[in-house]
């Protein structure tokens, strides 16, 4: 493997377009070597406002953990194993690690987590997850992480804390409902959010009614948002909010 695809470091310039503007000071280290699931992991991570370098298999990791506020640590990996990796990232630095593997035995959990992970995900897994645990961990192990901080997206300000979402400058009144799905949506900006997950998230696994009320609740949302096309349809598929003007 050639010495330049063993740490890819990707343009952070995403992230500004995205407009999660606090996020972005979480450092990421993404150890995987199948490129083809560390290009759409690292796009995604970059996308929710994270930095990253991506080491393509252990030395790379140990080499480059220096700056990194947090590891992805893939345990399949082609030199070092990765439980190794964790061993020796452990050795000399407390640098939170979220295992990322396929192999999802109940042994392999606990075995990983002993070597002093602070979390597990058992592949294949989506996106918007491994971005919530992410933070999850970063607001638990990062020192002044702002990942709570008010999300920028394109004119919108999201503010889970205070669940208040201003456009403009203006604050927008939403419902329960409607600042739940918005919320979700812009959880991973940009990307195409199946009408399942949606209604999985907002309203709750057992529910039963017509997905009707979804398309109401877009309805109302695109009303309130003054209708500029944020939330775009995807035929077949569901919604996605818009991150470009
Ligand atoms: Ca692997």
């Amino acid at each position: 493997m050639a010495i330049e695809r063993l740490v890819k470091e990707l343009p952070s310039r995403r992230r500004a377009d995205a407009g999660l503007v606090h996020a972005g000071q979480v450092h990421l280290l993404v150890v995987e070597d199948d490129d083809a699931i560390a290009a759409p992991l690292v796009e995604g991570l970059e996308r929710a406002g994270f930095t990253t370098t991506w080491a393509a298999d252990g030395a790379a990791a140990l080499a480059n953990l220096n700056g990194a506020d947090l590891v992805l640590l893939d345990l399949g990996l082609p030199d070092i194993d990765g439980s190794e990796v964790c061993r020796r990232v452990r050795a000399e630095s407390s640098v939170p690690i979220i295992i990322v593997s396929a192999r999802g035995e109940e042994s392999e959990r606990v075995l990983g987590l002993e070597l002093g992970a602070d979390d597990y995900m058992v592949k294949p897994f989506g996106s918007r997850e491994l971005i919530a645990r992410v933070r999850a961990v970063a607001r638990r192990t990062v020192p002044g992480t702002d990942v709570e901080r008010p999300q920028r997206v394109g004119e919108l300000l999201i503010d889970r804390r205070t669940r208040r979402v201003h456009m403009n400058g203006a604050e927008i009144a939403l419902t329960a409902k409607e600042f739940d799905l918005l919320a979700l949506l812009a959880e991973d900006a940009g990307a195409a959010i199946t009408r399942q997950q949606i209604m999985d998230e907002v309203w709750d696994p057992h529910w039963y009614g017509a997905t009707k009320t979804l398309d109401v609740h877009i309805a109302s949302l695109r009303k309130k948002l003054g209708d500029h096309g944020l939330i775009e349809t995807v035929r077949a598929v569901g919604f996605r909010l818009r991150t470009e003007p």
